[in-house]
């Protein structure tokens, strides 16, 4: 069996603009067989690209800032894909890639479990304890919370976890 390794973006997502699609229930659902589409897609034509027969297994990693539920991304894709024949049998593995963060006043990193605690923290009494909170209602509150926890600069890049991508795909030829 032979593979390919590729870094392919699906799917770049703006961090802002994530927190509004979790709370729209509908779109939510249709924006994920949407991305299962252009996964199912990506992945014949990149096996005909590599002149594969046969599709057996499409490694697909979800940025954590998506917020996208992998069980609609995973049966949408099995539904799909019985349209494209290289691709009829193939598995669709989808992993969280946890989202991290780069200060760029100090280059300090961290991840957003961080960001969820601090959030916890001042809305919820404890950094462990989720609750309904002004974050919902008010995505772009979020942008007051991520900040660097070293010098908290607001100046900062995501390194990770923003999109969805096609990391692999096993096939025959
Ligand atoms: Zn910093």
């Amino acid at each position: 069996m032979l593979s390919v390794s590729l870094p392919t973006c699906i799917l770049e997502l703006n961090i802002y603009f994530l927190w509004y699609e979790v709370y729209v229930g509908v779109m939510f659902v249709l924006h994920e067989w949407s991305i299962a589409e252009s996964i199912v897609v990506s992945s014949a034509k990149i096996a005909a690209e590599q002149g594969a027969s046969k599709v057996v297994k499409v490694y697909v990693k979800v940025g954590e800032l998506s917020q996208l539920e992998l069980e609609i991304l995973k049966s949408a894709a099995n539904e799909l894909k019985r349209e494209y024949d290289v691709v009829r049998d193939a598995e669709f593995v989808f992993e969280v890639e946890e989202a991290r963060f780069k200060c760029l006043n100090c280059g300090y990193s961290w991840g957003f479990s961080e960001v969820k605690r601090k959030i916890n923290e001042i809305f919820c009494g404890s950094p462990d304890r989720e609750c309904d909170n002004p974050i919902h209602y008010v995505p772009d509150l979020v942008n007051s919370f991520i900040r660097c926890p070293k010098c908290g600069s607001p100046d900062f890049e995501v390194v990770t976890g923003r999109g969805v991508y096609i990391a692999k795909i096993d096939f025959v030829k």
